[in-house]
């Protein structure tokens, strides 16, 4: 189970970024989950708690986003679902694919209670 590590790294992550954009409240986090990951979802919602606390987003929501596992068929061009068709083309019946989405694990979205705190730090001053 690698699921806490990934969600230390996610704390770490949203943290880093509230610093740059000096935000110190987050409301949600959203993550990309991609189907072909491995990461488990029901893990990350249940170990979630336990990588946030004390941290930035102890009081903030995780939304688990999922995202499906399509692949390209190198023979036929076909593009399908790699888990729904256990990794075999259901056109020509051939194992050979490129995968084309579903292997990330990303932050997609970072929302704050107040949007303008956000915009602020995002637009930033013109000096560093
Ligand atoms: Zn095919």
């Amino acid at each position: 189970m690698h699921e806490i590590g990934i969600l230390r790294q996610l704390v770490r992550t949203v943290e880093a970024f509230a610093a740059e954009n000096g935000v110190s409240d987050i409301r949600e986090v959203v993550v990309d989950c991609g189907e072909l990951s491995l990461v488990i979802p029901e893990y990350l919602e249940e170990l979630y708690p336990v990588a946030a606390k004390g941290s930035l987003l102890q009081d903030a929501k995780l939304t688990i986003r999922m995202v499906p596992g399509l692949a390209e068929c190198d023979d036929c061009d076909e593009i399908f679902n790699v888990i729904e068709h256990k990794g075999y083309c259901p056109n020509c019946g051939s194992f050979e694919k490129t995968v084309l989405s579903g292997r990330e694990f990303s932050v997609r979205e970072i929302v704050v209670p107040d949007e303008g705190a956000l915009a602020r730090g995002a637009s930033g001053q013109p000096d560093p």
